[in-house]
């Protein structure tokens, strides 16, 4: 098991070293019109980044959303402002509704949540379909995959703010605080946490919520390694921000 263990960090840390460089020296993957393929295509074929992303997804209608990064997040909690004191107005979640995205979607947000039952961001943020392009894995972490879903809500759908959201007793981040020997792969989780566990064991309080919100602030910045992402944010057009869903009241605050 240990072995087996030791095995599957090598490969993740391969992997994120791939992904980074990847992303680093200008390649992207390209994502098919039919969704069903992937493939990498060197960013000097094309004029600019832009052409690439467009390249990426042709036949679809996307208009993007015209809201601004801090209007997007002021709609965002607002919702949850809504979802806490009981007065969601439940947007969005009609047959009306399927049909006006059936052929595009431009969500004004994009989210990077955690897999947990509980937190259920369209649901919290008071939001329906095609609001949010909602990426959740435990422990809300930015491995490769997750950015380059992220990449294209960014770089194809041009949302305006992206979230990295966190939450109270997290059991991925407990698993990574805890330590110990953990079942199949779930060692991968545990070590794209495990830096911010280390980075937060001075902080005084509880070392669990401590941990939970230092990944958000660790995600966040490994989204930033993203050229498509850095540049949206460079170029005013993108917010990226870490949150803390509190699972006793439901209520989401920045983390900053
Ligand atoms: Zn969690």
């Amino acid at each position: 098991m240990e072995k087996f263990s030791n095995q599957q960090n090598l490969s993740r840390r391969n992997l994120l070293q791939f992904g980074v460089g990847l992303i680093g020296t200008g390649s992207l993957t390209a994502w098919s019109g039919t969704g069903a393929l992937a493939q990498t295509v060197e960013h000097r074929a094309f004029r600019s980044q832009q052409d690439l992303l467009v390249a990426a997804d042709p036949g679809s209608h996307h208009t993007q959303s015209t809201l601004t990064p801090d209007q997007s997040l002021a709609q965002l909690m607002a919702g949850n402002q809504r979802f806490v004191a009981k007065r969601r107005l439940n947007p969005h979640q009609d047959i009306a509704r399927i049909t006006e995205v059936a052929t595009g979607q431009s969500p004004f947000a994009a989210i990077l949540s955690c897999a947990d039952s509980r937190v259920v961001p369209e649901i919290a943020f008071d939001q329906g379909i095609g609001d949010l392009f909602v990426v959740r894995v435990a422990g809300n972490i930015a491995i490769t995959e997750d950015i380059a879903s992220e990449e294209y809500a960014v770089g194809v759908l041009k949302a305006p703010l992206l979230m990295v959201l966190g939450h109270e007793r997290c059991g991925a981040v407990a698993a990574a605080v805890e330590g110990g020997e953990l079942p199949g792969v779930i060692e991968s989780l545990v070590f794209a946490i495990r830096p911010a566990v280390q980075a937060s064991q001075e902080e005084t309080g509880d070392r669990l919520t401590n941990a939970v919100k230092a990944n958000v602030r660790l995600q966040v910045q490994r989204l930033q390694t993203s050229s498509v992402i850095a540049s949206a944010v460079q170029e005013g057009k993108l917010k990226v921000v870490g949150a803390y869903y509190d699972l006793d009241t439901g209520e989401i605050s920045l983390v900053n």
